[in-house]
């Protein structure tokens, strides 16, 4: 269990496997009272935290781009505002078909990294990554002129499949929350991510931010079994894994591993395993 289940649910479960989290429950702003109670030792609630990540994380940004020294200290607090207001976190494929078997609707909408990054919106299935997940997938339907490609609905089959489609062509699975309502984060999506696109991945990486937080799992290499293939060097976005050519075999740095399990799932020779993180006692408070 990371810091966001700690943080977020009572129910002893990874938090994102806790369907509450998908609900109309947890969509709905109409139960301000409730919100109030479970964040009262938050000033202005978590709604005012949510509002305030945004600029913080800009100027931070913008501090490391100008080499200016203030940089590590506005990421600390931008960091300290997310342990709150949890983004994302980087699934493997069995947990990513889980969260589609709990949740409903389901729907194909465009990827907002790629709109904002590069400025177009796919609209055609085909081109799509993003899965929106749950009640608040009636609104991109509803709301044309903000989200511009809409929403089409599948079927949790049809859902499964893509999401294998995307794991087996190298995408990372990473859960999205679309905001905290209720006193915790909604699960509004399951985003399949490649790193030039993605600014999760890449904020994180580059800049440090915890807007995304590792997975549950970590990916533990077994030297005696590696052939030096190198068939996992190209599938981690996250730059965990290097290839040792004087060994002939790779490293797997396990402080880097986001525990996606890209790699584990193109190794043929057993020499890649995917382990829980709170299983080390170096990893387990690394998120
Ligand atoms: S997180 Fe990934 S899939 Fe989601 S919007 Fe960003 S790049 Fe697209
Ligand atoms: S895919 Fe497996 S055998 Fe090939 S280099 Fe990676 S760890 Fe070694
Ligand atoms: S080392 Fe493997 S499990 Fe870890 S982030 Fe890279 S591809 Fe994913």
């Amino acid at each position: 269990m990371c810091n966001t289940c700690f943080t977020h649910t009572k129910t002893g479960r990874m938090w994102f496997k806790d369907a509450k989290r998908y609900s109309r429950f947890m969509y709905h702003r109409t139960r301000v009272e409730q919100t109030k109670k479970n964040t009262k030792r938050i000033k202005g609630g978590t709604a005012a935290i949510e509002a305030a990540a945004g600029p913080m994380i800009a100027q931070a940004i913008d501090a490391y781009n100008l080499k200016d020294e203030r940089f590590p200290d506005l990421m600390r607090a931008a960091n300290r505002l997310h342990t709150q207001v949890q983004g994302a976190q980087t699934l493997t494929l069995q947990d990513s078909l889980d969260l589609i078997d709990i949740s409903s609707p389901i729907c194909f909408i465009h990827c907002e990294c790629r709109k904002a990054k590069f400025g177009y919106v796919e609209r055609d299935r085909s081109k799509m990554t993003c899965l929106g997940l749950g009640i608040g997938m009636f609104r991109w339907e509803r709301t044309p002129a903000r989200y511009v490609a809409g929403a089409e609905w599948v079927d949790h089959d049809e859902a499964r499949e893509w999401v294998i489609k995307w794991n087996k062509k190298g995408l990372v699975q990473n859960l999205m929350n679309f905001g905290m309502r209720n006193g915790g984060p909604y699960i509004g999506g399951l985003c399949n991510c490649s790193r030039p696109d993605c600014s999760s991945i890449e904020n994180r990486l580059r800049y440090g931010e915890k807007q995304l937080i590792k997975g549950e799992r970590v990916a533990i290499h077994n030297k005696e079994n590696c052939t030096g293939c190198f068939n996992c060097v190209q599938r981690c976005q996250f730059g965990a894994i290097a290839a040792d050519i004087r060994q002939n075999k790779v490293q797997i740095d396990a402080q880097m591993c986001f525990g996606c399990g890209l790699c584990e799932s193109v190794c043929n020779d057993d020499a890649i395993e995917l382990k829980n993180r709170k299983d080390f006692s170096i990893l387990r408070y690394d998120w």
